[in-house]
């Protein structure tokens, strides 16, 4: 990842050095990861967002910097020699070196690593967490993941989209909504771009959308924040089999991505990255509910399925599977009921194991329908009157699904807790830093 142009005060970033360059001068900066005394000779690990070096000083220069504290940024000028050390294959011998900023001894917690604390001491010093690094490996691969969505997508004729996250209206029920004062008026977060994406189909076609969407929900799992990134698509003309071909297809483009950007990372992460078969399995539904009853758990056709449920339903579907062809009743006003069954809908989830990653489905185009699904939900058509009149503008049929990106770099990662993969995680207990 280290580029050529570094910036107006070093000449290289610690990446780009190596042994051929022996008698090269360079300057370089970053912060003092270790620092050892040896008779006249100060060694000093440097590091910086690419990698770390040995830095080796004498006299003057080391008085110089004596009593300088771990964690402390640090520049120096020095020349590329040849070096005893094992786990290097260079050092920097500097004569100029140059304190920019001090840090405080102790910190609150080891940014190396070799004292593992605990998450929460983690999160409350985050930034400085990100000089761990497998903490900066998982935000290179959440960067890496981002620009491979968005490359496949584009690709894929999408055309990314921003809407609103302060609304004025509970888009899609309510009950899990944070509401607050806007103005002389009553607002809420959006918990998704559920409605916009699909009235912009009428106009762009196929749309997408990376953003913080907000649930107010008290869950303490590994799997719920409240503030979560959520990447959603929305296409006119297609149905729930064309967006479930887009979504494994996005997966698997996005593992294969990983796969050849990531190299370092996976090293630091002790992780290597598979490339499932595909086609992704598909049960529908009531095969899901068959397979449950079938292991003695007692549970019918209209039921929605449980943590519990899903657990037991990892254990035998341990990679990528759709769960397809939910009951209509557990499912948005929005969402299509099948042809050939109008109990039934045309709708499914992505899984990992027992992890959901996505929803989605076809949706209804017709706003006589939309407006009948609405009350049988006991939802007020007034409410969504906006919404429902852009139904009346020649809207296409179409269809999308939302995916939840912190759940697909856990599964990425091979980690169980989705505060491990956003920087400053929001949770019912956590509102800083
Ligand atoms: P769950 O039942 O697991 O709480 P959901 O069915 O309520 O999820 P959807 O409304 O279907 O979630 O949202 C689409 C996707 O967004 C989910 O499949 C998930 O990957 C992600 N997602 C939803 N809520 C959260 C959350 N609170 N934290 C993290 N990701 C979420
Ligand atoms: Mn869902």
């Amino acid at each position: 990842m280290a580029g050529r142009f570094v910036d107006f005060s070093r000449t290289h970033y610690l990446g780009n050095l190596d042994p051929s360059m022996e008698g090269k001068q360079v300057t370089v900066g970053g912060w003092v990861e270790d620092l050892r005394k040896m008779g006249k000779l100060t060694f000093l690990t440097l590091r910086d967002v690419t990698g770390i070096a040995q830095v080796i000083l004498a006299g003057d220069t080391a008085k110089s910097i004596e009593g300088i504290t771990r964690q402390s940024v640090i520049r120096l000028t020095g020349t590329i020699q040849k070096t005893k050390a094992r786990d290097f294959d260079f050092e920097i011998k500097s004569e100029n070196i140059d304190i920019l900023a001090n840090a405080v001894h102790p910190l609150p917690i080891d940014p190396i690593g070799r004292l593992e604390s605990d998450i929460d001491k983690r999160l409350n010093a985050r930034a400085l967490d990100l000089r761990n690094q497998k903490t900066a490996a998982i935000f290179k691969i959440r960067h890496h993941v981002l620009a491979s969505i968005r490359n496949t997508l584009s690709k894929k004729s999408f055309i990314e989209i921003n809407t609103p996250k302060i609304i004025g209206s509970a888009s899609e029920g309510g009950a899990n909504l944070f509401s607050f004062k806007y103005f002389d008026k009553q607002a809420y977060l959006a918990q998704s771009p559920q409605l916009y994406k699909e009235q912009l189909t009428m106009g762009l076609e196929r749309v997408f959308e990376i953003a913080s969407f907000y649930r107010a929900e008290k869950s303490h799992t590994g799997r719920h924040l409240s503030e979560f990134t959520s990447v959603d698509i929305e296409a006119a003309f297609m149905d729930y089999n064309d967006v479930m071909n887009i979504l494994e297809s996005l997966i698997l483009e996005t593992l294969q991505y990983v796969k050849e950007n990531c190299k370092d990372e996976e090293r630091i992460l002790e992780i290597k990255t598979a490339i499932p078969n595909s086609p992704f399995e598909k049960i529908t539904y009531k095969q899901a509910i068959e397979e449950l009853q079938n292991e003695g758990i007692e549970l019918k056709v209209g039921d929605d399925l449980q943590d519990a449920h899903l657990r037991s339903l990892g254990k035998k579907h341990t990679g990528f599977y759709f769960i397809t062809d939910w009951p209509i009743k557990l499912k948005p006003f929005y969402i299509q009921e099948k042809d050939d069954d109008s109990t039934l809908s045309e709708s499914f989830d992505l899984q990992h194991g027992f992890l959901e990653l996505s929803s989605g489905g076809t949706r209804l185009h017709n706003p006589e329908k939309l407006r009948s699904r609405l009350k049988e939900q006991d939802l007020d058509p007034n409410a969504f009157s906006d919404h429902l009149r852009s139904f009346e503008w020649g809207m296409p049929p179409h269809a999308g699904w939302g995916l939840g990106l912190e759940r697909l770099l856990t599964v990425i990662i091979k980690i169980d807790n989705v505060r491990e993969v956003i920087l400053y995680p929001r949770d019912p207990e956590r509102l800083s830093p």
